[in-house]
């Protein structure tokens, strides 16, 4: 049974804020109240960061497979108590409920993977050239971590980097973001049952990031920051950073072009498109943001996903049948809508949607949008939301420049039948992560990140844990 937790979560105890303070969390559906929770500031983050601190040494010294075990049962765990955590989550960030149970296996199979990683944790043995030394290199967990996750994906952002971090035997201080802190309270809940030792992971709530992190940046404690958000709050936290010269993985924004060649198969691009889309009513870093489609199939492709799009049932996550929930704030919500009209006034046509309904909750209907100018803001801004503007291309070239016309390079997607085709525009396009013919890339298994403004590191696949590991060499004459 999932109890909902409210407050701090610090060295194994639920705690409130020393100041006694507390922030609403509200249903982006309703725009009504759904709980109250610790607002901690920077005394609790000292307290976290101490405890995350001393934790470290003993936590370090476990055996792999016994931090493995932990993760293999918080695995089972949020399997168990799948719907309950799918609910919390539609509630407070409005995905619809299947939609929410889908992040819920995703973000459980993080832990399987690193659970999995946990004892396979190696090292090398070489000579050096002239075969005077022996070189043994060890790897050993990076120490206290810093982990930061945004609103989208409450409980897959979480577990991407609680995973490697259990798995590789650091510590961690982690701050949810504040419209979404009930999932990661309830995550700490599983952990702690699935017996985690008490200071391992230590959550603080707030709805002030600054003070709370930048204690945790500035406390000489911390050896690392995991951090997945805006580019801009990225750039901050990597200033920051520079002050420690701290280990830096960062997850951020995307700007992710969907390519439709003449050869496409049309009904598969829309599919894929659909997903790539509209998973999290647009509201993701992988979100297909430009749709770039040859002039050939252009029409063709625009009204067979005009048809798609106006029949998605929009409305209450919780409610069954809803394929579309509310935007995440009326702030949100305004930022898309303003995108649309600034498109429509430089001369886009709107096929569906295109305008904000009446309230309450902070609905967008899903938008597509044609003969979109390459200047318009929303060709270089990170929608957030369900609209899809489709750009007619020429010629491949025109249009590869176009698609790297952008400060980000995290994710892009491809349709064409022709092999070459492919892998030249893999190659072509400066992005981290190539889905060809399909609009969904994330995965565990896969080595997760992007290039250019989208960020450092990589989360998931083999290479995930290295960000957690630290290199050390030992060199012994033979
Ligand atoms: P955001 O940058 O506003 O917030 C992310 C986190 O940073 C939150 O926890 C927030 O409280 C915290 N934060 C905000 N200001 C801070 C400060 N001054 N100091 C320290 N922490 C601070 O982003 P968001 O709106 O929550 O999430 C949306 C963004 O996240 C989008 O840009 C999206 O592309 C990106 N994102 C990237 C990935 C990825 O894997 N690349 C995944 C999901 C979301």
């Amino acid at each position: 049974m999932t109890t909902l937790h409210t407050d701090l979560f610090i060295d194994g105890t639920w705690s409130p804020a020393a100041s006694g303070a507390r922030f609403a969390v509200e249903n982006p559906a309703t725009g009504v109240q759904i709980a109250t929770v610790a607002n901690g500031d920077a005394h609790d983050a000292q307290r976290a960061i101490d405890t995350a601190a001393a934790t470290q040494p003993s936590w370090a010294a476990t055996a792999p497979r016994f931090r493995s075990e932990i993760l293999y049962r918080a695995h089972r765990l949020i399997l168990d108590r799948a719907d309950d955590l799918a609910r919390i989550m539609t509630t407070e960030m409005g995905k619809p409920l299947a939609e929410a149970a889908g992040e819920v296996a995703y973000a459980a199979e993080f832990f399987r993977w690193f659970a999995e990683e946990a004892v396979r944790i190696g090292g090398d043995h070489t000579t050096t050239g002239d075969g005077a030394s022996r070189i043994l290199v060890t790897k050993e967990p990076v120490g206290p971590c810093v982990l930061i996750t945004p609103w989208n994906f409450p409980l897959a952002m979480g577990t991407r980097k609680i995973g490697p971090a259990v798995a590789a035997g650091c510590t961690m201080v982690f701050k949810p973001a504040e419209l979404t802190p009930l999932t990661a309270l309830a995550l700490a809940d599983i952990l702690a049952e699935a017996g985690l030792p008490p200071g391992v992971l230590n959550i603080v709530t707030t709805d002030t990031p600054g003070p709370v992190v930048s204690t945790w940046m500035d406390s000489g404690l911390a050896r690392k920051i995991s951090f997945t958000g805006s580019t801009e709050v990225g750039k901050l936290l990597l200033r920051q950073a520079a002050e420690n010269v701290m280990r830096s993985s960062m997850e951020l924004g995307g700007n992710a072009p969907f390519i439709v060649c003449a050869d496409a198969d049309i009904t598969g691009a829309v599919d894929g498109l659909m997903v790539a889309k509209m998973r999290n009513m647009g509201e993701a870093c992988t979100a297909a943001n430009r749709v770039f489609v040859h002039r050939s199939v252009i029409d063709e492709f625009g009204a067979a996903l005009t048809e798609r799009m106006s029949a998605l049932v929009v409305g209450d996550g919780s409610t069954q049948g809803t394929q579309v929930g509310p935007l995440v704030e009326a702030k949100a919500r305004d930022k898309v809508q303003q995108l649309v009209t600034d498109a429509v006034a430089g001369g886009a046509t709107v096929l569906c949607g295109g305008a904000t309904p009446d309230g309450p909750g902070y609905f967008y209907p899903p938008t597509v949008l044609t003969g979109v100018r390459p200047d318009a803001a929303l060709m270089h801004t990170e929608i957030f939301g369900p609209v899809a503007p489709l750009i007619p291309f020429d010629d491949e070239d025109e249009m590869v420049t176009l698609a790297n016309d952008t400060p980000w390079g995290l994710v892009g997607y491809l349709y064409t039948r022709d092999i070459d085709r492919a892998l030249r525009l893999s190659a072509a396009i400066e992005v981290g992560m190539v889905g060809l013919n399909t609009g969904l890339v994330s995965n565990p298994a896969a080595p997760f990140g992007g290039v250019k403004q989208s960020g450092l590191g990589r989360e998931g696949g083999r290479v995930g844990i290295e960000e957690f590991l630290e290199t050390k060499y030992l060199s012994i004459p033979r």
